[in-house]
């Protein structure tokens, strides 16, 4: 299949499963995770009508888009993986959207920075679901007090939550407690699904799923 035939089939599974579950496929934003993919293939997505797309690292992302900007004025970028306080300047400069605000330090050095280039992102907090040691992310009952940090003490547009469940947990279990999360802290937004089980997340209130290897093929 093309890349643009990859891209379609997901838009159908998306309406699939909204029909079936009787919610608004308008919900659910398709990100297309470009992370070590090659220029022939982010190319072919973007002639497939493709602007929402996610990095999970500062450099690479560089790399893929910073030309682009130019060219495309409705390209929208989402930092998706770990980012270092070292990086922020060049994150806030480059991204729309930062869905992996985990830790206070990294939210004052945000608002600092936005604050400095007059930039005012859209944030997502990661949660760890799975309490998993190597995992990023705060933990589910950190997520109010933390929320607060955001808000209150940087002045951060925090507008939803972000997940990675543990590869061998059933995905939905973590989906259901990230959707109840947003729920009790009144935020619209939620990231979560991949290629294998962003069909799962859709019921569960997903409006950003963010599909890699099913929209572009294997990682190199
Ligand atoms: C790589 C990555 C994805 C995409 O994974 P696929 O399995 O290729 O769809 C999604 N989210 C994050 C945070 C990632 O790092």
């Amino acid at each position: 299949m093309t890349i643009a035939e990859n891209i379609a089939a997901i838009y159908e599974n998306i309406a699939k499963t909204c029909a079936e579950y009787e919610c608004d496929t308008s919900r659910v934003h398709l990100i297309a995770v470009s992370k070590k993919q090659d220029e022939r293939r982010i190319e072919a997505a973007l002639q497939a009508g493709h602007r929402i797309f996610g990095e999970n690292r500062v450099q690479e992302a560089y790399d893929h888009w910073a030309h682009r900007r130019g060219q495309y004025d409705d390209l929208e970028l989402h930092l998706i993986g770990p980012l270092q306080t070292n990086k922020v300047k060049d994150a806030v400069a480059l991204f729309d959207v930062i869905q992996s605000v985990d830790r206070e330090k990294l939210a004052r050095k945000l608002s600092e920075e936005m604050a400095a280039q007059g930039r005012d992102l859209p944030c997502f907090i990661q949660v760890n679901t799975g309490l998993e040691e190597q995992k990023s992310g705060v933990i589910p009952d950190a997520v109010p007090e933390f929320l607060d940090y955001c808000y209150h003490d940087c002045g951060l547009n925090v507008t939803g939550l972000m997940c990675i469940p543990p590869v061998d947990d059933p995905p939905a279990l973590h989906f259901a407690l990230l959707q109840k999360l947003a729920r009790q802290n009144n935020l619209p937004e939620l990231s979560m699904g991949m290629s294998a089980d962003y069909e799962a997340a859709i019921p569960l209130g997903a409006t950003y799923i963010r599909v890699g290897t099913g929209v572009f093929g294997e990682r190199e």
